[in-house]
């Protein structure tokens, strides 16, 4: 790993050690099993997925990849996580999942190789594990057409989101392993915003993402204060 490669190997590390459990819904990846369908109907509501070229950066085993691919995208999911691409690699053969496909590389080294290559890029829980998140908008910002889409998500920064996010998620319900959020890496929608100013993409919407613990369910809302998503098109 060189000193310029945009990635923590603590976080890195911290995925791939559990990447055989990625697919079990019952496991620590089970929030992201339980968001899925939701942010899948977001996206596709928005960028209408089937048919469309899609790059899905910090894709993990394959969560969303392979349900992009199912609702008719051609995939490539990329990640650092070595045994993370082999598990969405080994799902995809399992599962027969037409048109996806999936590679060990970085944000930047395949803007890098595919500018302009892709209509849709996916970013989804993946910018507050980074050193320097800026540099994968712009990454993402490079990999789209003008006019495609790039959706991210991530986890906002203010006292609130500190309570739920890792107070409520990790120590309170135990939805999460202990340690698998860092406060200070979480990411202001303004902060984000103003990433993407820079980037040349236009941010067209954001939605809040918010749990009920209780009766278990998540749901799409206005309020953007702890987990939240963004859409935002290339100028
Ligand atoms: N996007 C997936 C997985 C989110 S978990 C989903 O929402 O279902 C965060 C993922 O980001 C992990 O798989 C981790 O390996 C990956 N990741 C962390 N730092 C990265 C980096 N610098 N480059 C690429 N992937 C990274």
């Amino acid at each position: 790993m060189n000193d310029t490669l945009n990635a923590d190997p603590a976080e890195l590390a911290k995925f791939s050690e559990v990447a055989h459990r990625w697919w079990d819904p019952d496991s620590e990846f089970g929030p992201l099993h339980q968001i899925n369908p939701l942010r899948l109907g977001w996206i596709d509501g928005v960028a209408g997925l089937a048919g469309k070229r899609v790059a899905d950066i910090g894709c993990g085993g394959g969560i969303l990849s392979d349900a992009m691919a199912r609702k008719g995208a051609n995939v490539l999911g990329i990640d650092l996580g070595t045994r993370s691409i082999r598990v969405a690699q080994l799902h995809a053969l399992e599962a027969g999942t037409p048109n996806v496909e999936y590679r060990e590389t970085s944000a930047e080294a395949l803007a890098a190789e595919q500018p302009g290559s892709f209509d849709v890029v996916t970013c989804m829980e993946m910018l507050e594990h980074v050193p320097r998140p800026e540099s994968v908008v712009q990454a993402c910002a490079t990999l789209v057409k003008p006019g495609g889409w790039v959706f991210f998500s991530t986890i906002n920064r203010n006292s609130k989101s500190f309570l739920f996010a890792i107070v409520g998620a990790e120590y309170v319900l135990n939805l999460l392993p202990k340690g698998t959020h860092e406060y200070l890496k979480f990411i202001r929608p303004s902060e984000l915003a103003s990433w993407c100013r820079l980037a040349r993409l236009d941010l067209q919407q954001t939605r809040g993402m918010e749990y009920n613990p209780f009766s278990r369910r998540y749901w799409l809302s206005g309020d953007t204060s702890v987990n939240y998503l963004a859409a935002a098109r290339k100028l």
